[in-house]
């Protein structure tokens, strides 16, 4: 594959930024999983991440700007809960939902008044946002309902051809994709769990947020996502998914159960070795429901309902 780079080499940046003012699509590292960018601006570039996804126009795209200070341009205020999980959270692995600005288009939003947007950590993804002194719209950078891509290789095996460049940056640090809070009512709420612990953002607000509810707003919310072509089997603990391996054959146990971080950071990349080792079963260990295990339990039970 010729259209990936590494984000250290000459001109990369620079590279990046004018396809994405061009109007092409970048795929661009971020500590979450790989992103399928475009400039949030250019209506047509939107469009084609719908295109090239396979993803329903009605689900909406996270924003990504460089810096906190950023987001005034595109929400239409900044409430005071909002302001304080940016100054501990930002760059990290944290969405929020605001209400947007004129400056964000609906396509982006999928009809909504609402925008969800972060600053992502990835310093060299925030250069090329800089770089093109705009917010880039970009969701994973995958096809829609499948595994999400968490090394350059991963993009170049579902999007190669159908995208202009892919910046790679090796592995992601933290492997599952952002965590989104809704501060757009009165109560905080969470739409998502991911990289960024639920409890950690209670303690940094001292206050609780409220489970996710009421209709599915997040794709991450659907029933069925983030599947594998195997079919993925849920343990209750170790000895469940040994006695399971034993009983089905090209079954094979998620590695790393034991260790969240790691689980997170490897989950994804397990899943399509699995998928190329030709494993009909894959057996996963659901981690306590704490910390990261949240998202890594989102995540293991919705690809086991594909
Ligand atoms: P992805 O980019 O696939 O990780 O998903 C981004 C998630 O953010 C999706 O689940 C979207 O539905 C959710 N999202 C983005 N914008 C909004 C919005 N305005 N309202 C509700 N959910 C949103
Ligand atoms: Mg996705």
């Amino acid at each position: 594959m010729t259209n990936t780079i590494h984000s250290s080499a000459d001109g990369a940046i620079d590279q990046a930024s004018e396809v994405l003012n061009q109007g092409g699509l970048v795929a661009v590292p971020t500590e979450t999983v790989y992103g399928l960018a475009a400039r949030s601006d250019i209506d047509n570039a939107v469009e084609r991440i719908f295109t090239v996804k396979g993803r329903p126009s009605g689900h909406p795209l996270i924003l990504h700007v460089a810096h906190a200070d950023d987001v005034a341009r595109y929400v239409d205020s900044i409430p005071h809960p909002a302001k304080i999980l940016a100054d501990h959270c930002w760059p990290g692995p944290l969405t929020l939902l605001l209400k947007k600005s004129n400056n964000v288009s609906h396509i982006v939003t999928g009809g909504r008044e609402t925008v969800a947007i972060r600053v992502p950590a990835n310093a060299s993804t925030r250069l090329i946002i800089e770089k093109c002194g705009h917010a880039i719209a970009a969701p994973s950078a995958n096809k829609f309902g499948r595994v999400s891509p968490t090394t350059a290789q991963h993009v170049e095996a579902d999007l190669g051809s159908e995208i202009e460049l892919i910046i790679d940056d090796g592995d992601c640090s933290i492997g599952v994709e952002s965590t989104i809070i809704d501060l757009s009512s009165d109560r905080p709420q969470l739409l998502r769990p991911g990289g960024f612990p639920l409890e950690d953002l209670e303690a940094i607000l001292g206050s609780s947020i409220d489970p996710p509810a009421g209709e599915s707003r997040a794709s991450g919310m659907l029933a069925s996502h983030y599947a594998p072509r195997g079919s993925v089997v849920l343990a209750e603990s170790i000895d469940q998914a040994n006695d399971l391996l034993q009983q089905t054959p090209r079954s094979r146990i998620l590695d790393h159960y034991a260790n969240l971080p790691m689980y997170a950071a490897s989950l994804y990349s397990q899943m399509r070795q699995a998928d190329n080792d030709g494993i009909a079963v894959i057996i996963a260990v659901l981690p306590p429901q704490t910390g990261l295990g949240r998202a890594i339990g989102d995540r293991l039970n919705k690809a086991s309902l594909a």
